[in-house]
């Protein structure tokens, strides 16, 4: 699908790339309903909680250094600007630099959301410009300002001529999807729009786009690259709007998660011949071995990438293998966003756990270009299958997966979702950083990290004993599917 830099709204992935919420059935038959065209979201009878797609979107712009957000809406759509705004300076500051990025909420009144508060909006604009002197403003519109029409996009253009920094409207009701990873679309395309500049004339650079949440292995993965005469731009975490105004001249663009990076990685190639990476992501050893190839591949530097992996199988594989011994049998289900649960699938069945349930809070039939997701392809060409649900972060239905198939282990990449999980007794892992299991090494510890989890209970054990949970054995006997409503075809 083309990408349309001239619009500031950006249509939600259930319309772009028809994703959905909702499925129940098995791996394969998801995958057969989408290439035929008969998948369909779906309606709950009962939703316990899910999340505003600004968190994502604000979420990803505030981690950007020096920039201003103005969140345009009721004081309580702001409220994720607490836990946006401490992440944000921890990471700087665990990185060594500042950011002095602020979060104002323009806390629309009863009057305001009856008459419109455009002009209010214009000064404090102007203000936030005058006061804090930021890099780039983002202005971001809100359920209540996407009910009553307010036009950011209008007030945005008049204050562009008074104000010399990129000014963009980012629109992120959150009403218009229920898969909260539109926001990261949403926060790439304003980027895309206002701060991302056409390639310098004769500039060549080594660098490569890399679009992760927190750069938590940065270090090493700067070491790693050394050896293919290759530098990585991570975005957004830390950086800065001078160097995203260059990521239109990077070699390629690769990603941590697919659900993350593909709407930037596949604008950058078609606005501007960068290529994207498509390939598995970096978890496991095929995930990171496929991974390297493709970049060897884009950029020309297959021989070096080659010496590399060849360097460290020696030094890892063996202990990997080692450990898999000790894993071969578990079984676990799995709770993620798609991006990560069947690229984690994958792994897990590498190191011969059987995955019997995953569940993904949504799912991407297929990416920007068209294409099934990389992970999603792997799982099928390869012929591995189980049984599969989309859910929206629905914990009581993770509970009833859990107490109808008694795992060895349940993994998530959400803390709220590995709590359930260990009061029902069950032990989990909690995959929260996104470098968890990326490359060699970081299998190795994964690894390790599953066994000290499954090696003692006692915790899981004595809390499940002493927690009386919400649930009863009536919804424990129900097929979690029976409250799903798939939309017809
Ligand atoms: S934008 Fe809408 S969904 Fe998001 S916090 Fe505000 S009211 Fe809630």
């Amino acid at each position: 699908m083309a990408i349309n830099l001239n619009n500031s709204n950006v249509a939600t992935r259930e319309n772009r790339i028809g994703s959905i919420t909702g499925y129940i059935g098995s791996l394969k038959d998801l995958a057969t309903q989408s290439e035929c065209g008969t998948l369909k979201g779906c309606s709950r009878c009962f939703s316990q909680s899910s999340s505003c797609l600004s968190g994502c979107a604000l979420g990803q712009l505030g981690a950007i250094r020096d920039i201003a957000i103005i969140h345009h809406g009721p004081a309580g759509c702001s409220v994720a600007a607490a836990g946006t705004y401490y992440i944000d300076k921890v990471m700087a500051k665990k990185r060594g630099v500042t950011n002095k990025t602020v979060y104002i909420g323009t806390d629309m009144n009863e009057n305001d959301t009856i008459f419109g508060s455009t002009e209010k909006l214009r000064q404090i604009i102007l203000e936030v410009n005058k006061r804090y002197s930021p890099k780039a403003i983002f202005v971001s519109s809100s359920c209540a300002t996407g009910i009553i029409g307010e036009d950011i996009d209008s007030i945005v253009d008049e204050v562009k001529e008074e104000i010399d920094v990129p000014v963009v409207a980012v629109h992120c009701e959150g009403f218009k999807s229920r898969i909260w990873a539109t926001g990261f679309d949403i926060a790439d395309h304003a980027v895309l729009q206002s701060i991302v500049q056409p390639p310098r004339e004769g500039v060549k650079t080594n660098k490569i786009n890399f679009k992760n949440f927190f750069e938590s292995a940065r270090p090493e993965i700067i070491e790693m690259f050394k050896n293919f005469d290759l530098e990585p731009q991570f975005l957004y975490c830390n950086s800065t709007v001078e160097e995203l105004s260059h990521l239109s001249e990077a070699l390629a663009t690769t990603c941590i998660c697919g659900t993350l990076g593909n709407y930037i990685g596949n604008a950058l190639e078609e606005k501007y011949g960068v290529p994207y990476v498509r390939s598995i992501n970096q978890c496991g050893i095929t995930g990171f071995e496929t991974w390297l190839r493709e970049i060897g591949k884009v950029t020309g530097r297959s021989e070096k990438i080659e010496k590399y992996i060849e360097e460290q199988r020696a030094i890892y594989i063996p202990k990997i293998e080692e450990v898999k011994k000790q894993l071969k049998g578990l079984r676990a289900v799995l709770g993620m966003g798609p991006g990560y649960t069947f690229e984690v699938s994958r792994v897990l069945n590498e190191l011969g756990i059987e995955v019997v349930w995953a569940l993904a809070w949504h799912y991407d039939k297929k990416y920007e270009n068209g294409d099934v997701p990389p992970s999603m392809k792997y799982l099928l060409d390869n012929d591995i299958d189980f049984e599969a649900s989309v859910s929206d972060q629905q914990n009581y239905e993770v509970m009833n997966v859990l107490h109808k198939y008694q795992p060895d282990l349940y993994l998530s990449r959400h803390p709220g979702s590995t709590v359930w999980a260990i009061k029902n007794g069950t032990p989990a892992v909690y995959v929260a950083d996104e470098y968890m299991i990326f490359g060699y090494k970081h299998t190795l510890d994964f690894a390790y990290s599953i066994l000290d989890s499954i090696n003692n209970r006692s915790f899981e054990k004595n809390l499940a004993k002493r927690t009386k949970l919400p649930y009863t054995d009536w919804w424990y006997k129900q097929n979690v599917g029976e409250f799903m409503v798939q939309d017809k075809a």
